[in-house]
C-alpha cells in the first residue's frame, strides 16, 4: 500500500533534489553572467600585485616568493621566454594551456582565462582546476620577461569558512528532514486512528472513541466522528430495541390467537365460551392489523418515502367530521364532548394531519373516566394554527410526559386499555414534517392537555 507516510519522504527527498538541481542552474547562470567576470577581475587584480611585489624585489628568489605564494592559497604557474617553466602551489587537473597564451602573456598582455572559460562545461567554471581556467600577467625579473598564471586553490579555501557553510547547510537539511518526516507522523497517526474506528463501525463494534485532542482540522474531525459513533451508538440501541418490541407485541397476539384457537377445536366447550374465546381472537386480530398499520406508516415517515402532499383544505371540517365520527364511541363511554372551532384553512398533509387528531382524540376518550369530558378548540392567529385537545381523563405522571412520545412506551395505568404505544411517536413525526410543534400539560385524576401548533 502507498502510505502517506511514504509519500511525504517521496514527495520530500524529490522536492530537496529538485530544489538542489534548480539551486546549481541558477549559480551557474548567475557565475556565468556576471561572478565569471568579477572573478576574473579580481584575480588579475591579485596577479597584478603579485608582478608589482615581483618586480621592486630584491634578494628574495623568484621560487621561494612563489611557492609561499602556493602555501597561501594560489594554484601558479610561471613561464618566461628563454625556457623557465614551473608550477606552484596546488596541482592542476588540467595543464593544457593554448599556446597562444603563452605568447600573449609573454607580450606583454593580460590573459583572461578565467572570464573566457567554456560556457558549456557542465559543472560551474568557477570549480574547474584548469590551467587555461586561470588569469595571466605579464612581469618582469631580473631584467627577463615572464609570464605568471594563477587562480584560487578551491582546495584550500574550502577547507577553512567552506566547511564550516557546508556543514551548515547539511545539518540544515538532515535537521529539516528529520523535523518534516516527524511532523507528518503526527499528522498521519490520528487519520491512521481514525480509519482503524471506521473499519471497528463497519464490523458493527460502536464502542469505538477516538482519543486525539487538537485545536486544528484534524481535531474538528475526530470530535465530528465522536459525535456520529455516539449517533450510531444510539440508533443502533433504539433499533435493537424497536426490533424486540416489535417481536414481544406480534408474539403477544399471536399466542393468544393460537392458544384461543386451539380451545375453540374442543368439543366439550359451551356456546357461550365459543362466542367469547372467537371474540378474543378477533380483537387480538383488529390489534395486529392496527399494529401493522401504524408500523408501516412510522416506517414511511421515516424513510420519507411518502413524500408530502400539501395543499390547502378545511382544517375546521376534518376536526368536526373526526368528532362525528366517534360519537356513537363518545355515548357509549358516557363521555361528554364540546368544542370551539373557528374555520380554518391549512396548508398541509390532509391524511396524515387525520391520523394526528384520530390519536389524540381516541387517546382522550381512552383513558377518560366515567362522565368525563372532553373539550376541542382551534383557533387561528396571524402566524399559526393552533389545535387544543382537553380531557378530564386519569391525566399522568409528570416522568411519564417525558416518555409518551417514544416509540411503544405507554404508561402504567394505561396497560388495561387497548393501545400499542405508537400513536404518538407517529404524531410527533407528521408534526415534525409540518414543523409544528406539540406540548402536554397533565395532572394525575384530573386531566390532560395536548396543544398542537402548526406554522402557517
Ligand atoms: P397507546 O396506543 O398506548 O394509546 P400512544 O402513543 O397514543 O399509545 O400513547 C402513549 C401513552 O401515553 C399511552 O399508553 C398513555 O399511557 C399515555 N397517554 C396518551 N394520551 C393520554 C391521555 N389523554 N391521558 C392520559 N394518558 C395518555
Amino acid at each position: 500500500m502507498r502510505t502517506l507516510y511514504r509519500q511525504f519522504l517521496l514527495a520530500m527527498l524529490f522536492i530537496i533534489t529538485f530544489s538542489l538541481v534548480a539551486g546549481f542552474f541558477v549559480a551557474n547562470y548567475l557565475y556565468l553572467t556576471s561572478s565569471k567576470e568579477v572573478n576574473d577581475e579580481n584575480n588579475v587584480k591579485v596577479a597584478l600585485e603579485m608582478k608589482s611585489a615581483l618586480e621592486q624585489m630584491h634578494g628574495v628568489g623568484l621560487d621561494n616568493y612563489m611557492t609561499s605564494i602556493g602555501n597561501i592559497g594560489y594554484q601558479v604557474y610561471v613561464i618566461s621566454d628563454n625556457g623557465y617553466e614551473k608550477f606552484f602551489g596546488g596541482k592542476f587537473q588540467d595543464t593544457e594551456l593554448p599556446d597562444f597564451a603563452r605568447e600573449q602573456v609573454l607580450a606583454g598582455d593580460i590573459y583572461h582565462g578565467m572570464k573566457e572559460f567554456s560556457d558549456k562545461t557542465f559543472m560551474t567554471g568557477f570549480f574547474a582546476n584548469e590551467l587555461n581556467n586561470t588569469v595571466g600577467v605579464p612581469f618582469t625579473y631580473n631584467d627577463e620577461q615572464y609570464g605568471l598564471f594563477l587562480r584560487p586553490n578551491i582546495k584550500l579555501m574550502f577547507s577553512d569558512v567552506h566547511s564550516i557553510l557546508a556543514s551548515l547547510l547539511l545539518s540544515t537539511i538532515v535537521i529539516s528532514v528529520i523535523g518534516v518526516l516527524w511532523m507528518a507522523k503526527q499528522l498521519i497517526r490520528p487519520i491512521t486512528q481514525l480509519t482503524e474506528a471506521t473499519q471497528q463501525i463497519t464490523n458493527d463494534n460502536y464502542n469505538v472513541s477516538l482519543d486525539i485532542n487538537r485545536q486544528d482540522e484534524i481535531g474538528q474531525l475526530a470530535e465530528s466522528f465522536n459525535t456520529m459513533v455516539e449517533q450510531l451508538q444510539e440508533n443502533d440501541r433504539a433499533r435493537k430495541e424497536f426490533i424486540s418490541n416489535v417481536s414481544h407485541d406480534f408474539q403477544s397476539p399471536l399466542l393468544n390467537i393460537q392458544g384461543y384457537a386451539d380451545l375453540l377445536g374442543m368439543k366439550e366447550i359451551t356456546e357461550e365460551e365459543r362466542f367469547e374465546y372467537s371474540g378474543i381472537i378477533d380483537k387480538e386480530a383488529k390489534r395486529l392489523s392496527i399494529l401493522t398499520k401504524q408500523l408501516l406508516l412510522l416506517t414511511s415517515l421515516d424513510q420519507s418515502t411518502r413524500m408530502m402532499r400539501r395543499e390547502p383544505f378545511a382544517l375546521h371540517e376534518q376536526l368536526i367530521t373526526i368528532i362525528q365520527k366517534y360519537r356513537w364511541r363518545l355515548e357509549e363511554l358516557q363521555l361528554d364532548i364540546s368544542y370551539s372551532i373557528q374555520p380554518v384553512e391549512y396548508n398541509g398533509d390532509e391524511s396524515l394531519l387525520e391520523n394526528v387528531w384520530d390519536n389524540l382524540l381516541t387517546n382522550a376518550m381512552k383513558y377518560n373516566q366515567k362522565n368525563g369530558t372532553i373539550f376541542v378548540e382551534l383557533a387561528s392567529s396571524e402566524s399559526s394554527v393552533i389545535v387544543k385537545i382537553r380531557d378530564s381523563g386519569i391525566g399522568m405522571e409528570p416522568a411519564e410526559l417525558d416518555r409518551i412520545f417514544d416509540r411503544f412506551y405507554r404508561a402504567d395505568d394505561s396497560r388495561t386499555k387497548d393501545g400499542t404505544g405508537l400513536g404518538l411517536s407517529i404524531v410527533k413525526d407528521i408534526l415534525a414534517l409540518h414543523d409544528a410543534t406539540i406540548t402536554v400539560s397533565s395532572k394525575v385524576g384530573i386531566g390532560t392537555e395536548f396543544v398542537v401548533t402548526l406554522p402557517k
